[in-house]
Parts: C-alpha cells; structure tokens; sequence
C-alpha cells in the first residue's frame, strides 16, 4: 500500500493519502492532486488536462518524465556515453 501511495506521488499525486479501512474492507488509496481535481478511473490515477504536476513516461525505459515523448536523464546520459 505505501509502494502505491508513493507512486502516486512520483506521478504528481502529492496529495494522495491512504484511506483508514472500514472494518472487514481493504485499505484504499485516495488519489489526490494539489494542483487539480485528481480521479481515479478504472484503478488508473488522472490528472485533469493541464494540470502542471502531469506526469508522461520516457519513451525508452518508461521512467517518469516532465513532457510527453520525452527522454528521462538516465536515457539521455546512456546516449552521450555513446
Ligand atoms: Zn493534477
Ligand atoms: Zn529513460
């Protein structure tokens, strides 16, 4: 549960908490954005269209990246080593 909140995080969710069960129900994780009305649809964390704390997948190792179809600095480094 706490890898799930700190993904969450890595993708911008920075406010997400856990959510205390219910007696008899599994802990939940409540997807929560301080930049945007954060969702959760289908188990997938969204954030609305434009929020800033957008996060995008490198387009080679699948890292998180700050722009769509960017290369994460690990990548990059990899290319310059040559
Ligand atoms: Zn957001
Ligand atoms: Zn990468």
């Amino acid at each position: 549960m706490t890898d799930t909140l700190q993904a969450l995080h890595s993708h911008g969710f920075d406010m997400s908490t856990v959510v205390p069960p219910e007696p008899g129900t599994p802990a939940r994780v409540h997807v929560q954005c301080s930049q945007c009305e954060a969702l959760a649809i289908n188990g997938h964390a969204c954030h609305e269209y434009g929020c800033p704390n957008t996060t995008y997948a490198c387009v080679e190792c699948g890292d998180t990246v700050d722009h769509r179809g960017a290369t994460c600095g690990d990548c990059v480094f990899q290319h310059l080593e040559g």
